[in-house]
């Protein structure tokens, strides 16, 4: 997701602060007004829709007019080679990189231009950057984001997290001490801190032992969270989705509920769609 600043993770520093449009305008070659899925929703978490979605780094496209839904409450898992644009995807709806065209909207409000100081910390991401700081514990980490965040009942919140993570035992140490798997544990304690309605998930299980694993999806089978995951573990996305997707050389190529397709079905369509 780029080289950003904490004050970008949490929404405090780029684009432009003022407020959305409420209500979504309707957007030319968009496949439908977002936010009006019906699919299983929870109360209170907020749908995430794209737009004709389009970025372009020089001349190469990484995204090309990508439409896509994540119906409030649900979870999406989208799939793809490397390059095929997911990490772009999720950092533009995290706010960490600048599309070049289209819109996202998160509860049918567009984010893209006007984005609200707290969008931020309505968002939970994770992907291989952990963004913590090497130098410092990991309750001093801990600490920090949760004032970023403006975490309420501050230490109950991270000891509770410290012990869903397993990593109490290690709240003393710097980060730059620990594996990859026990970062990246922290860097999911990190993500949930501030409890966000939406999360992204850019290869969460890479460097998981099977522990952390079966940790990670209690967290995610709450389901009372809007998530999109990007994953290259077919098996383990299908198992835990409601939809899944196929992002191929910046295009979305295919969507679809998980209650429609076996995993073997699955692969063979994701062979379909990549080759
Ligand atoms: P994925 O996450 O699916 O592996 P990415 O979204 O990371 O794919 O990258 C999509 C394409 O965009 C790749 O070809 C990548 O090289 C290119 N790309 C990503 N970020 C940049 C950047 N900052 N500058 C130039 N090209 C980039």
């Amino acid at each position: 997701m780029g080289d950003r600043s904490a004050s970008d993770l949490a929404g405090t520093s780029g684009v432009n602060v003022s407020s959305g449009v409420a209500g979504a305008p309707g957007v030319d070659g968009a496949a439908g007004a977002p936010g009006t899925s019906g699919a299983p929703g929870i109360a209170g978490a907020p749908g995430i829709s794209v737009r004709q979605l389009t970025k372009t780094y020089g001349r190469f496209r990484a995204l090309h007019r990508v439409d896509m839904d994540v119906a409030p409450g649900s979870f999406l898992a989208l799939f793809g080679p490397n390059g095929a644009g997911k990490s772009t995807l999720l950092g533009i709806i995290a706010g960490l990189v600048r599309p070049s065209r289209g819109q996202v909207f998160l509860d049918g409000e567009e984010i893209t231009k006007d984005r609200d100081e707290d969008l931020g910390k309505r968002i939970g991401a994770l992907s291989y950057q952990t963004y913590l700081y090497d130098e410092l514990t990991v309750l001093e980490n801990l600490r920090f984001y949760g004032r970023l965040f403006g975490v309420e009942n501050r230490e109950d919140r991270i000891g509770s997290l410290l012990t869903t993570v397993g990593m109490e035992a290690r709240s003393g140490s710097p980060v730059r001490t620990l594996s990859r798997g026990m970062r990246q544990r922290v860097a999911l304690a990190r993500a949930l801190l501030h409890d966000p309605d939406i999360l992204l998930l850019d290869e969460p299980y890479s460097g998981l032992d099977q522990d952390a694993m079966v940790m990670l999806k209690t967290v995610l089978a709450a389901r009372d969270k809007t998530v999109l995951l990007v994953t290259h573990d077919l098996v383990r996305g299908l198992e835990s989705a409601d939809r899944v997707a196929i992002l191929n050389h910046g295009r979305l190529v295919f969507d679809a509920e998980t209650s429609e397709l076996s995993p073997s079905d699955f692969e063979q369509t994701y062979r379909d769609h990549v080759v």
